[in-house]
């Protein structure tokens, strides 16, 4: 490799980026050094970016990233040579804490130990380069656009929040948020054939619902949810509840219009942190109702959504607002917090 350093983007306080150039690091045992070729800014690199979220600050951010192979390190047991292109899944995983070993690797004990001293800490996908350990690497198919592969991350949540919401052919779905999150929830459980309803205020993205094959949107700003939910399902109330915006008094309203033996995930993380919200505990009883959530994704939801996209079978462009060059994030991270733009991504 002629090349011997790179760019990284190091956000260090709000709305303020510092780009560092360092030298290209050598793959130890197990690794590879990846060439990011694109990485989309989810809504944790935008909170910190805007400052809502302050604690961890000096951060690498960027978690949605797709690349080339560059160098494989010795004894790398992931089959993948330089050249090849792959998808980083970059939260760090242990595999020995409890959690890991009960299968709940997404909420690894250890997330947040493998920090170097002296280094900032964070997946690092904001960068030119960046090492990935074997089991965070993902081979996927060259046919896929990088703009679209590093979205893998997002889908491979929503696969989880999904399976978890046991959703079944024909089940009456209500998704709240036509975010990029709810809008992946439901191309994802009309997949299953389920019969899928957006709550949505904003009229340009409940539009785009319908677009996506919503069978009718709810304004919760103008509508009571729970009755227009009721009058949607023909009485039951819904079977699956996803609350894909975190806002706490949504989660207290949904809960009224879940049906009998129905769920209601909790998907998005719900701001500010120690928000409450108060539930009639006998709906638990008489309805037997199911009050859950997801976070993340584990290595098979992962490896499930890198197959989803690596034999095309769902197509995510219309979810991709903007692309911009990495010397842009500043702009990229601006139009990010757009709340008209859906994904907006960085390519390097
Ligand atoms: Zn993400
Ligand atoms: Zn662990």
């Amino acid at each position: 490799m002629t090349k011997k350093t790179f760019i990284r983007s190091v956000l260090v306080a709000p709305k303020e980026i510092r780009f560092e150039e360092v030298p290209i690091p050598t793959p130890g045992p197990g690794q590879a050094l990846v060439q990011v070729k694109a990485c989309a800014l989810c809504t944790w690199e935008q909170r910190v970016y805007a400052g809502v979220d302050t604690s961890v600050y000096p951060l690498l951010g960027g978690h949605e990233v797709s690349g080339i192979v560059a160098e494989v390190g010795p004894g790398l047991q992931v089959k993948v040579k330089p050249g090849d292109h792959v998808v980083a899944a970059r939260l760090y995983r242990c595999f020995q804490c409890t959690s890991c070993r009960r299968g709940l690797d997404n909420i690894c004990d250890n997330a947040w130990q493998n920090r170097q001293v002296g280094e900032p800490a964070g997946p690092g996908g904001l960068s030119e380069y960046m090492l990935v350990d074997g089991y965070q690497i993902y081979p996927v198919s060259s046919d896929v656009p990088f703009t679209e592969s590093c979205l893998s991350e997002p889908v491979s949540c929503v696969l989880r929040s999904i399976k978890k919401a046991q959703v079944e052919p024909a089940d009456n779905v209500v998704i709240i948020g036509a975010g990029i999150m709810g809008l992946l929830h439901l191309m994802l459980t009309k997949r299953l054939g389920a019969r899928v309803f957006v709550s949505e205020p904003n009229p340009v993205r409940a539009a785009k619902a319908l677009e996506m094959g919503a069978l009718a949107t709810i304004d919760p700003s103008k509508e009571n949810f729970t009755e227009r939910v009721k009058e949607l399902t023909g009485g039951r109330g819904a079977d699956v509840i996803f609350a894909a915006i975190g806002v706490a008094s949504a989660i207290e309203e949904a809960i009224k219009a879940v049906g009998k033996g129905g769920r209601l995930m909790v998907y998005a993380s719900v701001h500010p942190r120690g928000s409450m919200i108060t539930i009639d505990p006998n709906l638990f009883h008489n309805k037997e109702i199911v009050l859950t959530g997801t976070v993340s994704q584990d290595s098979e939801d992962f490896l499930q959504a890198v197959a989803l996209l690596s034999s095309r079978s769902i197509n995510l462009q219309p979810l991709i607002s903007k692309v911009f060059p990495f010397s842009q994030l500043r702009e990229a991270l601006e139009a990010a917090l757009n709340g008209n733009n859906y994904r907006v991504i960085v390519t390097m």
